[in-house]
């Protein structure tokens, strides 16, 4: 707690394509880096599209005991032990107008701010539709672990993992792209944000890595009593630009199958573009970054 109210920085980091290896999931090229941030105290929340429950798993291979945030930003859990249960502590009594005690449920030991409605809601909206789209879409709800292990050749386990949302629903479109246009518009006027992955339509609240990203920010700026946290922002891909906008520093991770994501903010000051893929260049990244920092 002491330490990091001395180093006041935060690592924000997308995983597949990133963290972790595009191909094989591996983050060993990254340990140097890692281990060089839990040194220095500098909390490394994981930030990706996957549910609390594939996230648990990779948090415990990784050791990291700090928040985290689940499905492209619909949700923030803030483990209670997290700052020595200081983070805690300044929710319960908080008047802040960014933190509001009411904004924040206690779950399993997490403090969980949701910036979406529960995936209930996006079912819901998802059934009103069945019957003009019926035959044209399938979500993973539908489909259960079987459809989905068939759909994308994940195990059953991590089928099933990846089927334990709480807060979005991914929709595999099979019509034609004007049809898909007309469905994403129906889903629009109903309140759902329509994201085009690189296989589904994540069906979901207004919420964003960015606005994830900001709101963990300034929370944990405002239960330091400081002005400011120093933030890092990692991704590959066009979902983590809400974010890599919004840090003080973006780490672009080059990635060995598509581009590096168009930023509005340019190729100005504070984005570095990784010359490595996936953890070798986030490795590099991080400790270029750390360097300047110690500086
Ligand atoms: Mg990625």
């Amino acid at each position: 707690m002491t330490n990091f109210s001395a180093h006041k920085a935060m690592v924000f980091t997308d995983l597949d394509g990133s963290l972790l290896d595009h191909h094989s999931y591996t983050f060993a090229p990254a340990l140097p880096a890692i281990t060089e941030l839990a040194k220095q105290s500098i909390p490394l929340v994981l930030c990706s599209s996957k549910t609390r429950a594939e996230m648990e798993q990779i948090r415990t291979t990784l050791g990291n005991s700090d928040p985290f945030i689940v499905e492209n930003g619909a949700a923030i859990f803030v483990p209670q032990a997290w700052l020595d249960g200081a983070f805690s502590a300044f929710v319960a009594a908080s008047e802040h107008p960014t933190v509001k005690r009411n904004d924040i449920a206690l779950e399993d030991g997490y403090l969980v701010h949701a910036s979406s409605d529960r995936r209930a809601r996006w079912l819901a909206v998802l059934d009103v539709l069945q019957a003009e789209y019926g035959d044209e879409f399938d979500s993973f709800c539908r489909m259960g672990v079987e459809g989905i292990v068939a759909l994308t050749g994940l195990s059953d386990e991590e089928a099933a993992l990846a089927n334990q949302r709480e807060f979005s629903e991914p929709v595999y479109w099979h019509g034609s792209d004007a049809r898909r246009d007309a469905f994403v518009g129906e889903l629009e006027s109903h309140g759902a944000t329509v994201a085009q992955g690189g296989r589904f339509l994540g069906v979901t609240g207004t919420c964003d890595k960015g606005k994830a990203l900001q709101w963990l920010a300034d929370a944990t700026a405002a239960c330091l009593g400081c002005e400011h946290i120093d933030t890092l922002a990692i991704g590959d891909s066009g979902n983590d630009a809400p974010m890599l906008e919004v840090a003080d520093t973006a780490l672009v991770i080059r990635s060995p199958v598509h581009e590096f994501p168009p930023l509005a903010r340019g190729l100005g000051v504070g984005v570095m573009h990784s010359d490595k893929p996936g953890p070798d260049g986030w490795n590099d990244g991080v400790m270029s970054w750390l360097r300047e920092r110690s500086a």
